[in-house]
């Protein structure tokens, strides 16, 4: 049994796992989800179960959207009041010129989504939490104890 604070999560005393994964950023929990999906018993360690507050990841690009909804992970971005965006504008003095992404068919866009950083990787978090199936495990250690590995 691992010692500590689990932040609500849930605790194992089984100590065996088929993968891993160090730290529940974005890359982090789509693995952990994907392969807990698969049926493989992941485990997910993360020193800071805070919402994150950086200023990094604020807009994702159309195609990042578009691996969300194959992940089954495309609610992340409800909720957390993301502003759908099509393409760019470039300012210059007074003016600004459009740069829309391209079209998929019938008249309808690419689309990418602009968020908050923080609140979409809490979403990605209670969406690997919910894969109870295949049970997760998620820790809050500044290092991995030596009970675990
Ligand atoms: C200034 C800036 C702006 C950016 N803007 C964009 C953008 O607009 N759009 C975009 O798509 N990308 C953007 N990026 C890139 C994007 O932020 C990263 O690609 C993405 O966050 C990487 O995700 P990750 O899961 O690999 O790492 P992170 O999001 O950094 O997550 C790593 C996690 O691991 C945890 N961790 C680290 N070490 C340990 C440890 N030893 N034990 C336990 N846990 C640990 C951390 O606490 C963290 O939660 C930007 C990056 C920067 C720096």
């Amino acid at each position: 049994m691992v010692k500590g604070e689990s932040n609500n999560f849930v605790m194992s005393e089984n100590l065996e796992y088929d993968l891993i994964v160090i730290g529940a950023g974005i890359v982090g929990c789509a693995t952990a989800f994907t392969f807990g999906n698969q049926g493989r018993k992941v485990l997910l360690i993360e020193r800071d179960m805070s919402e994150p507050d950086r200023i990094v990841g604020e807009l994702l690009q159309p195609g990042g959207v578009i691996v969300l909804e194959k992940l089954g992970l495309k609610d992340c971005l409800e909720n957390i009041d993301s502003i759908p965006c099509y393409g760019y504008g470039v300012f210059y003095k007074n003016e600004c010129v459009h740069v829309p992404y391209p079209k998929i068919k019938n008249n309808i866009s690419y689309q990418g989504r602009s968020f908050h950083h923080g609140r979409f990787v809490m979403n990605l978090r209670r969406a690997v939490s919910k894969v109870s199936k295949y049970v997760f495990y998620i820790f809050s250690y500044s290092h991995i104890p030596s009970d675990v590995i």
